[in-house]
């Protein structure tokens, strides 16, 4: 599937804007922080907007979103938001250009956090749960629990994924089902990096 990242070339700290465009359907997977809105704002719209947590890094740009394209937006727990949007709940599926992506509630390091899933076409966004290579994401601040986070990601174990787009860092195109093992092994011993 072809996904963008509207944060690549952003200068100062973010996470990443995953954008799709499906059956007419403009679609963004996080809202990004700092001048990665103006990648945001040269698109031609945005119909949909899901939040993987309500971390500053990812949901800042949702205020401006909001009132630009007016798009309908998604989250486990939208009274965290900064605009109105709609909850999700565990194993829900919602369709996404067109797809159905089933939702998994994955908390562990925000209560709030989400993983979406397209059986059909093996694509998972993860947030800041699992990253490339092993990693995982941070447990040290707020609402933060490793054990809590091990058994999230357990949850990704066993699904087919051919592509993986994190929180930050780069989308996975290989062994993803690989990585996601090693995540939960590094979790259970390792530091993380964010
Ligand atoms: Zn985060």
């Amino acid at each position: 599937m072809k996904v963008q990242n509207l944060a690549e070339e952003a200068s100062d700290f973010t996470g990443n804007i995953w954008k799709f465009k499906r059956n007419g359907e403009t679609v963004l997977i996080d809202a990004g922080t700092g001048d990665s809105w103006k990648q945001i704002q040269n698109l031609e719209k945005v119909d949909k907007v899901v939040i993987t947590h309500s971390h500053y890094d990812h949901v800042d740009n949702l205020p401006k979103i909001a009132d630009l394209f007016s798009p309908r937006v998604y989250a486990f727990e939208p009274e965290n938001l900064p605009v109105q949007a709609s909850e999700l709940v565990e194993g829900e599926k919602i369709s996404l250009g067109g797809l159905d992506f089933e939702i998994f509630h994955t908390p562990g390091h925000r209560d709030d956090s989400i993983c979406l899933h397209s059986r059909g076409e093996k694509v998972l966004f993860t947030g800041d749960l699992v990253f490339p290579e092993g990693g995982f994401g941070r447990t040290d601040l707020d609402q933060g629990d490793r054990d809590l986070l091990i058994d999230s990601i357990k949850k990704l174990e066993g699904l087919e994924v051919d592509e993986m787009y994190c929180g930050h860092e780069e989308a996975v195109f290989e062994d993803v089902e690989e990585q996601i093992s090693r995540s939960v092994r590094e979790a259970e011993r390792g530091e993380s990096k964010y």
